[in-house]
């Protein structure tokens, strides 16, 4: 039995599914759960449609004459559809592996019951394993008090009421420069609030350095050490207070400040599931909570919060609940995750980073190449960034990789490729890329 059919979810379902177990799959909303209908699917599309529009207003440089206008309903119209596609084909893919769906909201009744409820009223589900899979939902500070028209969350974006003439977003993790990216590609002023002293604080300095030098090209205005204590509307607009007395008028505010894990509701108290002080669910490498037969997966299960992650904790979880880890099984490795911030330059990076290897006092081996020296980069009209690779000095074993620049959320593919399989740099090295590409780069960074 699953709960929730986000990618976690979803994923588990067709893999046990196909390993022989029969499996209900319980979701309240849509297949593809909040990943396709609020968070990266539709930011993805707005982000696809921004990154057109700035696309043509540099259509000078690349000898053309063109212009762009927005027009929202069409755009609502593609989100929907990209949204309806991937819903019935996801659905068709679980009818075809004999997953059955219920739609209702689900919640322990004991150990191994769980009740859905449905539209035709309360169904009882008997299961000898119970993964849940619920997911999280953008986190509230108590200072705001999100109305949908002004004060919004991320979920009011797709696309908003109106395009903001001005938009403080408030948050500067990955959400919160994709949307700053997002809502200046659709022509909206935007103030930037960055709690730290640089956007992504958790990225090298050097990387965000790249992204912060394009917001500032683009307009944006970057206040640092910024952390927001109130939010009020205003006859046309909002007006943002922060702790350090600065305040911020614009006509719209996002916020961006995380997400919370949703487990209440679950009656995980009654069965004896633990969970952290945050809600997220306690679970081990092999994401069983503190109840042997419940395991958690996905965002819910307080690890990286990323799509890929939990489709790969589905994969892996539905293995171990087959008994597949009497084989040799190997366990997810998070350090290896790539990922990517969907800005303009884009970045993107795996395993270890240059800053966190130096303050371990680590002995790496860094190289860096500059898009400026790739072909097809300058062909493209968009030299920014860079390709930097890790690797053990002793070994040439690589160790992780951040690239800054265009295509860099596909190019970090091949060093994720090289990190998992604990290639050398000589193997990309080696390899005879096409040109002109960008991927020439990785080669060049490798040498
Ligand atoms: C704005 C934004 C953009 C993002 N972009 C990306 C990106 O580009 N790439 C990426 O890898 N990650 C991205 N993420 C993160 C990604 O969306 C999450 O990590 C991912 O959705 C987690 O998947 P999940 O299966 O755990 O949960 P979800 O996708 O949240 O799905 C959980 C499902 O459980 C259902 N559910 C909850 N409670 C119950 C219940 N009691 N009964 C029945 N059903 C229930 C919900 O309806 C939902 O459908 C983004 C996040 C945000 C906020």
């Amino acid at each position: 039995m699953i709960i929730g059919g986000g990618p976690a979810g979803n994923m588990c379902a067709t893999v046990a599914a196909t390993l022989g177990a029969e499996v209900t799959l319980i979701e309240r909303e849509i297949v593809g759960g909040a990943a396709h209908l609020w968070d990266c699917i539709p930011s993805k599309a707005l982000i696809a449609t921004g990154g057109e529009l700035a696309e043509l207003r540099r259509a000078p440089e690349m000898g053309l004459q063109a212009e762009g206008t927005l027009d929202v309903q069409a755009l609502k119209k593609r989100i929907d559809s990209i949204q309806q596609h991937l819903h019935d084909s996801l659905r068709q893919l679980l009818s075809s592996q004999g997953v059955r769906l219920v739609t209702g909201t689900a919640r322990f009744k004991d150990d191994h019951t769980v009740v859905a409820e449905t539209t035709d009223g309360l169904e009882e589900l008997e299961a000898d394993f119970v993964v849940v899979a619920t997911g999280s939902r953008p986190r509230v500070p108590d200072f705001a008090e999100v109305d949908g028209e002004r004060i919004l969350t991320t979920r009011h974006c797709y696309p908003p009421p109106e395009i903001p003439e001005h938009a403080v977003v408030i948050g500067s993790g990955v959400t919160g420069v994709e949307f700053t990216h997002m809502f200046t590609s659709l022509g909206s002023k935007v103030t930037l609030l960055v709690s730290r002293q640089q956007v992504l604080p958790i990225k090298d300095a050097e990387v965000a350095a790249v992204l912060e030098e394009a917001f500032l090209e683009r307009g944006v205005a970057l206040l640092k050490g910024a952390r927001a204590s109130e939010i009020e509307r205003t006859a046309d607009g909002v007006r943002v207070s922060c702790e350090d007395a600065r305040v911020i008028e614009g006509s719209h505010a996002v916020l961006a400040v995380g997400s919370v894990p949703n487990t209440e509701g679950l009656g995980f108290d009654d069965v004896g599931v633990v969970l952290d002080d945050s809600g997220y669910v306690v679970v081990n490498h092999n994401c069983v909570s503190s109840q042997k037969h419940i395991y958690a997966i996905g965002d819910v299960s307080g690890k990286l919060p990323l799509s890929s992650v939990a489709a790969m904790q589905g994969r892996k979880i539905a293995e171990h609940l087959m008994g597949m880890h009497n084989r040799p099984h190997r366990n997810l490795d998070y350090d290896k995750a790539a990922s990517a911030v969907f800005t303009e330059p884009e970045i993107a990076d795996v395993g270890l980073a240059e800053a966190e290897a130096f303050a371990s006092g680590r002995k790496i081996r860094a190289t860096k190449v500059p898009f400026t020296a790739n072909a097809k980069a300058l062909i493209k009209g968009d030299p920014r960034g860079f390709v930097k690779i890790i690797s053990d000095p002793a070994t040439g074993v690589v160790l992780g990789g951040s690239i800054v620049g265009r295509n860099a959320a596909e190019l970090i593919g091949v060093v994720a490729l090289a990190v998992t399989a604990g290639l050398k740099v000589g193997d990309i090295i080696d390899s005879l890329l096409v040109h002109p590409t960008l991927s020439e780069s990785l080669a060049d960074a490798a040498s």
